[in-house]
């Protein structure tokens, strides 16, 4: 199992810290949790492509986890380009009507209630440009439910505490378990979800001092670890207001596995 961080900040620009985005390849498929803006482009910059991606997890609909959903939809009514067809130069140009394409493999997006209200607000608002050509999209709305995926993989999804209805995930995917917070508060079913597993990617937006409801604080992350149990925990979701602070240093005082602060293109294989 491969998991790239694609953006490892939040709204707020900020160097090596982008809005939320996760790249993972496991069970033979091509995931995406989370798409705040610029995440296609480092996809892209990863090694990845938004023409094979399988499945997309949303968290919640704040802009800096979902924008890119309107990019990526947006890019792919363009036929992906089918090498050796045609000059380079040429390749990403949009086919004729009528000329016949390569058919891409449907493609699920999946995210809390409101999913498909997004969409329809978000394709009116652009005038109709997202409305899929040449493949299948599925909307799929989520509560707590688990999704399979190929090859025995499952997808997780638990309630989270945040300022709007949020959810994280846990993937268990070729003996591994991953789990991923988007944004959210202290909250039992973070713990659940992170349970044992092998990584624990939890948002840490603000300082334990500058502590904002419905966001974790180095501290809480460290707590939080150490009560699900995880093997690695790596942080993100970092604020600017971090600058100089010693964040590893409170995680410490509670968790004691393995610990990355990560930035964008923070990678791991499990
Ligand atoms: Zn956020
Ligand atoms: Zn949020």
């Amino acid at each position: 199992m491969n998991v790239t961080i694609l953006g490892a900040g939040t709204a707020i620009p900020a160097r090596d810290h982008s809005p939320a985005g996760l790249f993972v390849e496991a069970g033979g498929e091509r995931l995406l949790f989370d798409a705040g803006p610029g995440t296609l482009q480092r996809l892209h910059a990863a090694g990845g492509s938004l023409f094979t991606l399988d499945r997309v997890f949303l968290t919640h609909y704040h802009l800096d986890h979902c924008l890119d959903l309107a990019s990526l939809l947006f890019a792919l009514r363009i036929p992906a380009p089918s090498p050796g067809a045609a000059p380079r130069w040429l390749r990403h140009l949009p086919r004729q009507a009528g000329e016949s394409c390569p058919p891409r493999a449907p493609l699920a997006v999946y995210g809390p209630p409101g999913l498909k209200r997004l969409y329809r607000r978000l394709n009116r608002a652009l005038n109709g440009w997202l409305t899929p050509r040449h493949y299948a999209l599925r909307l799929k709305e989520l509560k707590e439910t688990s999704v399979k995926l190929g090859k025995g993989a499952t997808v997780r999804a638990r309630w989270m505490r945040h300022a709007a209805p949020a959810l994280g995930y846990r993937l268990e995917a070729e003996g591994k378990r991953i789990a991923y917070s988007g944004d959210t508060d202290v909250c039992d079913a973070l713990v659940e979800l992170g349970r044992d597993t092998h990584l624990l990617i939890l948002e840490c937006s603000v300082p334990d001092e500058r502590k904002v409801a419905g966001h974790l604080t180095p501290t809480e992350c460290g707590r939080i670890a150490a009560a699900a149990n995880c093997r690695h925990l790596a942080l993100t979701h970092f604020y600017p207001v971090f600058k100089g602070y010693d964040i590893r240093g409170r995680v410490r005082r509670a968790f004691r596995g393995r610990l990355t602060l990560a930035r964008d293109f923070t990678s791991f294989t499990l």
